[in-house]
């Protein structure tokens, strides 16, 4: 399936917002956000002034919450109808799902340091789920399922290397990790509050109700 291979700094301008899809360095003073740089493009002013539509802000949600996750919008539409279909609030099953894809979950547990770079890894074929092999990124888990680094010279050594980076992410509460093994587990699913994207779902659901 094909995806974004453009520069990452230019989404997060613009969006206007940090999306954190470089790993390190958008924990650096060279973070396009934090220098203050805007959206790119000629008119951006002229934009700007005018007022947005509520069509235009349910977009720059949806365009938010699928460019951290780095989908493309037919995957991240399937994704929508899947929730939809599920019993529950749609935002929030769409939030989870989007949580519990394998590749975040590799970024989550620190094994890449960023969505992109954990999706590569998956590809890579250094991820085995609950003991076997897994190269598919896009995957949703469920709870009690087991990600592991696989035993590998060269899958450990880079899992190590993003362990080793990442000083400024956490484990979410909701994971369980043992560095040692290189191996996580989804504990639950997670809770509305758990999830970090800073982004209001609903707008989102809004928007494909249309
Ligand atoms: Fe976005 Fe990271 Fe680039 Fe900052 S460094 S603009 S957070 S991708």
């Amino acid at each position: 399936m094909g995806r974004y291979t453009g520069p990452a700094c230019r989404l997060c301008r613009r969006e206007g917002m940090k999306l954190f899809l470089k790993g390190a360095r958008c924990y650096m003073a060279k973070c396009a956000i934090d220098q203050g740089h805007g959206a790119p493009g000629m008119h951006v002013a002229r934009r700007r002034a005018r007022k947005m539509s509520e069509y235009g802000t349910q977009l720059r949600e949806k365009q938010r919450l699928r460019r951290q996750y780095g989908m493309q919008e037919v995957q991240f539409k399937r994704f929508f109808r899947e929730s939809l279909r599920r019993e529950g609030v749609t935002g929030e099953l769409l939030l989870q799902m989007l949580e519990l894809r394998l590749d975040n979950l590799v970024y989550r547990l620190g094994f890449a340091a960023s969505r992109r770079a954990a999706r590569q890894f998956v590809l890579h074929r250094h991820i085995a789920v609950n003991g076997r092999l897994a190269n598919v990124p896009s995957i949703v888990l469920k709870a009690g399922d087991v990600v592991e680094v696989r035993n590998q010279a060269r899958s450990r050594d880079l899992a190590t290397r993003a362990i080793e980076a990442a000083t400024t992410q956490q484990t979410p509460a909701w994971l369980g990790m043992d560095k040692k093994a290189f191996r996580g587990e989804v504990l639950s699913v997670p809770t509305r509050e758990q999830i970090a994207p800073i982004v209001n779902e609903q707008a989102v659901v809004e928007l494909y109700s249309r």
